[in-house]
C-alpha cells in the first residue's frame, strides 16, 4: 500500500448552505471537535461566508475553501470570482467541476481545465471532480469516462503542479441521494483514476496525489471507505453540515 505516501483530507462542501452567521456557529461548534485530527480538514463554503469563514479558522487546523471560481483574470463576467480575488482574502483550496456545476451551470472539460491551471497558478488547491452518471455505469463506461474526465481536466498541467492537485472521484448517482458506492467500487474507480494519472505523468506522482471519494460518505460508512487503499480522504456534502458527523469521519481519516 502507497497509502503514507499522500495526505488525508476530509473536505465538506457545504452547497448553498449557511448564512455567514450560522456558518460561524458551525465552525467555532467544530473547532475543539477536531482540533486533534491528523488528516487535512478544510470546509468549501458560499462565497458570503469565506470571511468569516477565515476569520473565524484562524488559529484553528480547518482550511477554507470556495466552491468555484470563474477561470479569467477580471474583467465583464458579472457574478463571477476570480482565483486572485480567492487567494487575497486567504482562500487555500476550490473545488472545480463539482457534477453540479457540470449538470446545473454547464460546466464542460474544458472550463473545467481551464480552472485548473489558473487556481494552480495563482497557487490554490484544486479540488478535482470527476465522476458517472448512473446511465454511463449502467453502460459500462464509468472507467473509460472517469480516466477521459480526468486527461481533458489535466491537459498542460505539469508533473510539479499535478503533486498539488487533490482529487475527487464523485460518482454523481451517489451525490446527495443517500446511494453510497460500495467501497470496492469507489476504490476501483479511484485505483483507475490513479493508473490514468500514472500514465500521464509517472507512478511516483501518481501514488503522492490524494484521491476522495465522495457521494453520501456519512459517519456510519466513513471507516469503511477510507480503509481503502486508494481512498485517501472525502468530499463530504450533507454530513458536513453536521458538527458531530463530520467530525467521526475526520476521525475515520486520521487513524
Ligand atoms: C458533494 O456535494 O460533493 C457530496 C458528496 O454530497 P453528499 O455527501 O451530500 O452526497
Amino acid at each position: 500500500m502507497n497509502k503514507e505516501l499522500r495526505k488525508a483530507v476530509i473536505a465538506g462542501n457545504w452547497k448553498m448552505n449557511k448564512t455567514p452567521s450560522e456558518a460561524k456557529a458551525l465552525i467555532e461548534e467544530l473547532k475543539p471537535l477536531v482540533k486533534n485530527a491528523s488528516c487535512d480538514v478544510v470546509i468549501c463554503v458560499p462565497y458570503v461566508d469565506l470571511a468569516v469563514a477565515i476569520e473565524t479558522c484562524k488559529g484553528s487546523n480547518i482550511k477554507v475553501g470556495a466552491q468555484n471560481m470563474h477561470f479569467e483574470k477580471s474583467g465583464a463576467f458579472t457574478g463571477e470570482i476570480s482565483a486572485q480575488m480567492l487567494k487575497e482574502i486567504g482562500i487555500e483550496y476550490v473545488i472545480i467541476g463539482h457534477s453540479e456545476r457540470r449538470q446545473y451551470f454547464n460546466e464542460t472539460d474544458i472550463t473545467v481545465n481551464k480552472k485548473v491551471k489558473f487556481v494552480l497558478e495563482n497557487n490554490i488547491i484544486p479540488i478535482l471532480c470527476v465522476g458517472e452518471t448512473l446511465e454511463q455505469r449502467e453502460q459500462g463506461i464509468t472507467a473509460e469516462l472517469v480516466a477521459l474526465q480526468i486527461k481533458n481536466a489535466l491537459l498542460d498541467i505539469t508533473t510539479k503542479q499535478a503533486k498539488k492537485i487533490i482529487i475527487a472521484y464523485e460518482p454523481v448517482w451517489a451525490i446527495g441521494t443517500g446511494k453510497t458506492a460500495t467501497c470496492e467500487q469507489a476504490n476501483e474507480v479511484n485505483g483507475i483514476i490513479r493508473s490514468t494519472l500514472a500514465k500521464i505523468y509517472d507512478e511516483n506522482t501518481a501514488n503522492s496525489i490524494t484521491i476522495q471519494y465522495g457521494g453520501s460518505m456519512n459517519a456510519s460508512n466513513a471507516d469503511e471507505l477510507l480503509s481503502k487503499e486508494h481512498i485517501d480522504g472525502g468530499l463530504i456534502g450533507g454530513a458536513s453540515l453536521k458538527a458531530n458527523d463530520f467530525t467521526v469521519i475526520i476521525k475515520a481519516a486520521s487513524k
